[in-house]
């Protein structure tokens, strides 16, 4: 059976971080199972992201990819945010879809169909052409187990879950605040809300979950799962970028880099699309000019809307939202380099000392692969959920207080980027990443967890093909 070509398809979102996280995964799956060839089928909003086209670009021979014919972005309702707007245009995408995967049906024998967990409209399909189904995730298991809970969550909690007293127990995870839970969950009359827990309840119809996630930080979690719903959840992470996304701004990151201290420098970065207030753009400069420290900083132009900047950033020049003077009286000390940064290459940096991160799922397990201690500012989407467990589970990340409005101030960032850098804390927080980073390198290697965890996911696929024979 081994040696005889299985093929997947293999469905994501419009969105860059989700496609290249499901991407690596198969590569990783290649890398060690030859016989598998996978076909990305990518739903698209007006054009591909361009880091897409770019990592796309250096794919082994037993990946395909096809783009599905693109939804309007201006025909999708502008009132709504991003989030809601790219699970719309998903869902609008399934009738091309379901025409891609026939055809792929009839020129291969199609085995199985892995799903983001945001295109998860496709497992219908999947199930009308007989292919096994799994959802690949790629946040944490604690959202898996979160989205797996969210429909008896539903019907046991009657508020708004930030004015829920008690804290809230997720299956196999640490406790935690309603505030906490993801910003779609915040409004539970939102049409965000809504969709959701359509998703959460459609997640039945897998017949398991790949996680990107690994054992030393998530083990207890999947346990919990397993026993709780009788499928097989697999930890195949972490699975982090290996192809470069862009070659802007690349060789000058680099070689400003070269020059420095080793882990002097904090980076600063919220993301393929995240984006902050013009107020909060102004005290994270004054914050990080007060520190002292050498800061690498990822700018985007500001905007009233976190993430508005994931369905297209605005053209303008983030520089010119500075605070006056601010680049000449920090020459020496930082680099702000516009909207985009090559992440992977930049963390694995000697001179990195610190990251300030949005707790995007990819920007930790980054983090945590490269051994770079983290300050958590959560923005949108499940990142609060992550900031928990970094801070409060595996202590790995400080976590600076936003006022009543909202905003960190100065002061506080000053503070915090001191204490990660220099502090006692910071030093300990260094030193519980280093951990992880260790057990992050065991769990790839050819017999570490996750590499077995690969091998039981082809393992399923192979017995699936081989009763469908009998
Ligand atoms: N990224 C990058 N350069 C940037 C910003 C982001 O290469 O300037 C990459 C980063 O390395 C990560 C992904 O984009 O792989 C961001 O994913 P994450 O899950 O952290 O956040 P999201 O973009 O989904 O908010």
């Amino acid at each position: 059976m081994e040696s005889k070509t299985i093929h997947l398809a293999v469905v994501s979102i419009p969105a860059f971080s989700h496609q290249a996280s499901i991407v690596e995964f198969c590569k990783r799956l290649v890398h060690f199972h030859h016989h598998f060839h996978v076909t990305c089928i990518f739903p698209t909003i007006d054009t591909p992201p361009s880091a897409t086209i770019t990592f796309l670009q250096s794919l082994p021979p037993n990946i395909h990819y096809t783009f599905l014919p693109p939804i309007k972005k201006q025909d999708l309702p502008q009132q709504h945010p991003p989030a809601v707007q790219i699970q719309l245009a998903v869902s609008q995408s399934m009738p091309s879809f379901r025409l891609a995967l026939k055809s792929l049906c009839t020129s291969n024998t199609l085995a199985a169909l892995v799903a983001d967990p945001f295109a998860n409209d496709a497992l219908e399909i999947a199930k009308e052409f007989n292919l096994l189904s799994y959802i690949y995730f790629p946040p944490s298991a604690m959202t898996l187990s979160l989205f797996l809970h969210l429909p008896t969550l539903h019907e046991l909690v009657s508020c708004e879950y930030k004015d829920h007293k008690d804290a809230i127990h997720i299956p196999g995870c640490i406790p935690i605040q309603g505030r906490d839970l993801p910003e779609h969950m915040q409004d539970r009359s939102s049409i965000a809300y809504q969709l959701i827990l359509e998703r959460c309840k459609r997640f039945s119809l897998a017949d398991g979950f790949l996680v990107n996630s690994f054992s030393k930080i998530e083990a207890g979690t999947v346990s919990a799962l397993v026993e709780h719903g009788k499928k097989p959840v697999h930890l195949v992470g972490p699975v982090i970028q290996t192809g470069s996304s862009s070659k802007s701004n690349e060789s000058g990151c680099l070689r400003w880099l070269e020059s420095q201290r080793p882990k002097s420098v904090l980076y600063v970065s919220f993301g393929s699309g995240g984006t902050l207030s013009q107020e909060q753009v102004n005290e994270l400069a004054f914050g990080l000019e007060s520190s002292g420290q050498k800061f690498l900083w990822v700018l985007r132009a500001p905007s009233v809307s976190a993430n508005a900047a994931y369905l297209g950033a605005a053209n303008d020049d983030p520089l010119q939202f500075l605070p006056l003077g601010f680049l000449e009286r920090t020459k020496e000390q930082g680099l702000v380099v516009p909207s985009w940064a090559p992440q992977t290459q930049i963390l694995s940096h000697s001179s990195i000392g610190g990251f300030l991160t949005h707790c995007g799922w990819n920007s930790t397990l980054e983090s945590i692969v490269l051994g770079v201690p983290m300050i958590a500012w959560p923005l949108f989407a499940e990142q609060r959920l992550n900031a928990v467990l970094l801070t409060e589970g595996l202590k790995v990340a400080l976590r600076p207080k936003f006022n009543e409005n909202d905003i960190v101030v100065r002061k506080e960032i000053a503070e915090v980027v001191k204490e990660l850098i220099l502090g006692e804390e910071g030093s300990r927080t260094r030193q519980r990443i280093e951990v992880l980073k260790n057990a992050a390198v065991d769990a790839l290697k050819e017999d570490g967890s996750s590499t077995r965890a690969l091998s039981q996911f082809s393992n399923e696929i192979e017995n699936f093909l081989r009763q469908s024979l009998q």
